[in-house]
């Protein structure tokens, strides 16, 4: 056995233990999540930096999962050299899992802050810009939160258009049409789900009777509009390229 110093406090090691191994048998907290007492210690996580070095002499960061003890050592697991490597390997860290509920209840313990959880939205605002101003539902709004803001259901109403979800550049909103249902989801919250009306030529489901009906109150007096019929874009686009060769033919 021999003797080293962890936070001031002489505390008895077995020659070629490791500092952490040590500090766990003592009940001295050291973060760590990349140490397994079945496996080689491997310094990947970096989380157990300690302080090494006579309070006066000077101090370096050490991995305690491989240093090894030896007389008359000194180690400190809280400092300002400390808490500053903590914070670079946690960032680190979230940086490669920055959902990961064990790294951030980890930082919590050891008081070091980390960034937000990520939830797949970057503030863009597209959707709640496009749904307001270009299509005017003011379904979709940014709604404060302890930590800033996210978006969120509007005052509005979703008519299912789905341009927001055309816009969203990471895909946190979705539009998904099952069952002749369209679902119109930010992240995992459920914005609205409204049937699809069929198209009048081919008969797929293809837009929701309120988009339609938006559609024929902002189109007015346009000539497709009075015609009051119904179809899907691939139907739109086949009838339009057909009647274009006709007239060409008829020009002839
Ligand atoms: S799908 Fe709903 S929320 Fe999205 S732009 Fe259209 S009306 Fe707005």
């Amino acid at each position: 056995m021999i003797e080293i110093t962890i936070n001031g406090r002489t505390v008895a090691a077995k020659d070629g233990d490791t500092v952490l191994k040590t500090a766990r048998e003592h009940g001295i907290p050291i973060p760590h999540l990349c140490f397994h007492p079945a496996l080689k210690p491997s310094g990947a996580c970096r989380l157990c930096g300690v302080e090494t070095g006579p309070d006066s002499g000077k101090k370096m960061v050490m991995l305690s999962c491989i240093l090894k003890v030896k007389p008359g050592l000194e180690i400190r697991t809280e400092s300002d050299l400390v808490a500053a490597h903590r914070q670079k390997a946690f960032d680190r860290l979230l940086s490669m899992a920055p959902n990961s509920v064990r790294i951030r209840e980890l930082a919590e313990q050891f008081n070091v802050p980390v960034v937000p959880k990520s939830d797949g939205c970057i503030r863009c605002r597209l959707c709640v810009r496009v749904c307001n101003d270009i299509i005017g539902a003011g379904a979709i709004a940014m709604v404060k939160t302890e930590t800033g803001s996210q978006v969120g259901p509007g005052d509005g109403t979703c008519i299912g258009c789905g341009t927001c979800a055309n816009l969203c550049p990471t895909q946190f909103i979705t539009v998904q049409d099952q069952d002749n249902v369209r679902t119109v989801c930010i992240g995992d919250q459920v914005l609205s789900r409204l049937p699809l009306e069929r198209c009048e030529a081919c008969g797929s489901r293809y837009a929701t009777a309120q988009f339609l009906a938006h559609v024929d109150d902002n189109t007015g007096d346009h000539v497709h509009a009075r015609q009051g019929h119904r179809f899907c874009p691939a139907c739109t686009k086949m009838m339009s390229s057909r009647a274009r060769t006709e007239n060409e033919h008829l020009r002839k």
